[in-house]
């Protein structure tokens, strides 16, 4: 045997070794791991990917037969192509009615839409029959003070033990990441619009 082999064969017990204690500590979180209840997730941050990811989500619990609803608190100029899809499997869809963009004309009009929608929520996040509720676009309705945060957080807090909550958006309100189980940040490192390219069927909307 070449020295070179020698050296090929330690490097391979090495690798092995080393890939053998990873899968111990990962087999022993995983063993440790046994709570199970509803989560609540918040998918924030500059980047493009959260509502896609929420939507992901709802995709993933309704291919295994749980029972999904979604509210929109931002409704863009065309339907997006998930409400079209998921609809069809039999999701719920509530949406702020005002059409709501961010080039806001009345806020007083806003602020009754977003209560209304609100009002919705309650009703979907005290449903004993729905696994997961997706807020789209839940954060900005705190930012601007649309909806009570106090209200927000009781209502969250006492959803159903099993039900699973996403929340989606921009500059999530810090007591909202406080009481998430996980939280994820999408960083923009770059987007096709700052480019000049024009949002896209079925990857925009
Ligand atoms: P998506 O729905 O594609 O997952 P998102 O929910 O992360 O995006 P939003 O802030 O809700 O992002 O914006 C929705 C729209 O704005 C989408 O058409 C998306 O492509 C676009 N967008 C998202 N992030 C950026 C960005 N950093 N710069 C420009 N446009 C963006
Ligand atoms: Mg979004």
């Amino acid at each position: 045997m070449t020295d070179s082999n020698h050296t090929n064969s330690d490097k391979t017990d090495k690798h092995k070794q080393r890939m053998q204690k990873l899968k111990d500590k990962v087999d022993s979180r995983i063993d440790s791991a046994t709570d199970e209840r509803g989560l609540l997730i918040v998918i924030t941050g500059n980047g493009k990917g959260k509502s896609t990811s929420g939507f992901g989500t709802v995709a993933r619990a309704v291919g295994h037969g749980l029972n999904a609803a979604v509210a929109q608190f931002i409704k863009g100029t065309w339907a997006c192509g998930e409400r079209q899809l998921l609809e069809n499997a039999g999701v719920k869809f509530s949406v702020m009615g005002t059409g709501f963009t961010w080039n806001t004309q009345d806020k007083e009009k806003d602020i009754a839409a977003a209560k209304k929608v609100w009002q919705k929520c309650k009703t979907l996040l005290s449903d004993n029959s729905l696994d997961l509720v997706l807020l789209d676009e839940m954060t900005y309705m705190l930012s601007y003070k649309y909806l009570d945060l106090d209200d927000v957080i009781e209502t969250l807090n006492n959803r159903p033990k099993h039900q699973h909550v996403i929340i989606t958006g921009r500059a999530c309100h810090r007591s909202i990441i406080e009481i998430a189980d996980t939280v994820s940040e999408v960083q923009s490192i770059k987007h096709a619009f700052d480019n000049g390219i024009k949002a896209q069927k079925g990857i925009d909307w």
